[in-house]
């Protein structure tokens, strides 16, 4: 029997400011083959979520083995230990992801992130490292395959699911119109480069927005390429015009230029805009 997979939308607000409240979503997905595999758990308290559509699936608890983590940041991370402790699972991550997976308290002090205490309580054991070209098993002839695709976070994968085509690209795809989240513009537009190469896509799974299929896949792709390049002109022209444009400044013009409101300009937004800035010192006038 091949694998089925179901998607999760979980809501959270974040709070900014103390009268800023920000609404996001982030999507987990359960893929259920002889064994169960859960990718990403959300934000804390997720983990009821994911249990009671395990259950409604008509599988145990005890039937996930695995759960993956396209990478720690909060939002991904939130319900991990939680879901380990109620399933026995398996919890993986690449090796460059496992520090701040593990020490929410060191990610928070390295990453900032407004109301990151709120969406993670408790780092999680970390159970096997992940690396490029290894697999998750599934059941006989079934896996999910690991490619490495740093950019928004150094240990960022993405999971390929070759039975059924699907891709899982976790925050690796950049959104237009969304905040640009990455910390290496050139890693970043190299691992879209390697996801539009792969044979046998027929549908990803993004942990923003909505799953897609068929030409849609590469259309979500492409169209995360152009949202990169577009930002990395951005930021080459505001720095052509003033060259001594500190982070703060450059991370209000640039958030200004793209259209996204003031308020949401801070270190986390800065942090992309400063990957572009090296990535211009390095020479790079453009990234494709
Ligand atoms: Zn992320």
């Amino acid at each position: 029997m091949g694998a089925q997979i179901q998607d999760l939308r979980i809501d959270f607000r974040i709070r900014i400011a103390p009268a800023e409240v920000l609404e996001r979503s982030v999507r987990c997905f359960l893929v259920l083959g002889e064994r169960a595999c859960v990718v990403d758990s959300g934000v804390s308290g997720s983990e009821r979520m994911i249990l009671e559509a395990v259950e409604r699936a008509g599988r145990a608890p005890g039937d996930v083995t695995s759960l993956v983590l396209t990478h720690s940041h909060p939002d991904h991370m939130g319900g991990a230990a939680a879901l380990r402790r109620a399933t026995s699972c398996r919890v993986m991550v690449h090796g460059a992801e496992v520090r701040w997976a593990q020490e929410p308290d060191a990610q928070c002090r390295d990453r900032p992130v407004p109301g990151f205490e709120t969406l993670v309580h408790e780092g999680v054991a970390i159970d096997r490292e992940l690396r490029d070209a290894e697999v998750v098993p599934l059941g006989a002839d079934d896996r999910l395959k690991v490619l490495h695709t740093p950019g928004h976070s150094p240990g960022s994968i993405c999971l390929l699911h070759e039975a059924t085509g699907t891709i899982f690209t976790g925050d690796a795809v950049p959104v237009p119109g969304e905040l640009p989240i990455y910390d290496d513009a050139l890693g970043s537009m190299g691992s879209l480069k390697r996801l539009l190469e792969l044979k046998g896509v027929r549908r990803i799974c993004p942990a923003w927005g909505e799953p897609a299929e068929g030409e849609a896949v590469r259309a979500m792709i492409e169209a995360g390429m152009r949202a990169i390049s577009t930002t990395h002109e951005l930021v080459r022209d505001e720095l052509g015009r003033d060259p001594s444009l500190g982070r703060e400044d450059l991370c209000r013009k640039c958030t200004l230029a793209l259209g996204l409101p003031p308020h949401i300009a801070g270190p986390l937004l800065a942090r992309t805009f400063e990957a572009h800035r090296r990535a211009l010192m390095s020479g790079f006038q453009r990234l494709c």
